[in-house]
């Protein structure tokens, strides 16, 4: 049985957070269960107008062709750079590592391989200690996941399989090669919604702006 939520999200409707998922392709119904469940408000994402106005943002596992070739055709690309640049964050999961690295949106400083494992090896599990997450290891589950060959010195590690990294974080950009959105274990999501806890005290007019518009 997983571990209770290291982070415990902010409850309460008023100030409930809105958090994206990038719904092109992929996963996303997972993640928005997972976040609904954290008691944060998910929002299918497929226009740039829907990242206009959200807290956090994850994008999904799936196929990180089609995911990029999505985000090109709904002219999403501006929106997820405005999103990042505001210091919001993002949450980026097998295939969305890959769309978030060096190669795609340029997001972090880092170059992901895609179907690093082996494309035989369709998945697997492992108790993964993960930096930031408290002691309890997080059971992670890579399909056809992509580890990070290279990274620059903003970029923190905060796990590794085989000495390779599968869990990075650079400022409010945090990516994992593997899907927490399929085991019970919250606690990657809960960290999302941390950083967007943190973003909105920073900026607590942007939230006051909302609750007037709300109304
Ligand atoms: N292998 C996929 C890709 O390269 C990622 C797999 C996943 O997201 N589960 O896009």
């Amino acid at each position: 049985m997983a571990s209770a939520s290291a982070v415990p999200p902010e409850a309460g409707a008023a100030t409930r957070l809105r958090i994206g998922v990038l719904a092109s392709q992929g996963d996303f119904a997972a993640h928005a269960e997972m976040l609904r469940a954290l008691e944060a408000e998910p929002i299918e994402v497929r226009t740039s107008k829907q990242v206009e106005d959200l807290d956090g943002l994850v994008i999904p596992g799936g196929e990180s062709t089609t995911i990029t070739k999505a985000i090109e055709r709904d002219g999403l690309e501006p929106a997820i750079k405005a999103h990042a640049a505001a210091g919001l964050p993002i949450l980026g999961t097998c295939a969305g590592m890959i769309v978030c690295d060096r190669d795609h949106l340029g997001l972090v400083d880092a170059t992901a391989e895609r179907n690093a494992f082996g494309r035989q090896i369709a998945s697997f599990e492992v108790e993964l200690e993960v930096e930031g997450l408290g002691p309890d290891p997080l059971r992670a589950v890579f399909i056809r996941a992509p580890w990070i060959a290279s990274y620059g010195d903003e970029v923190e590690v905060l796990a590794s399989v085989d000495g390779h990294p599968v869990a990075v974080r650079e400022g409010q950009v945090l990516l994992c090669a593997f899907h927490p959105e399929l085991t019970d274990d919250s606690r990657m999501h809960a960290l999302l919604m941390a950083l967007a806890t943190a973003a909105r005290e920073r900026r607590p007019e942007r939230a006051a702006g909302r609750e007037q518009r709300d109304e």
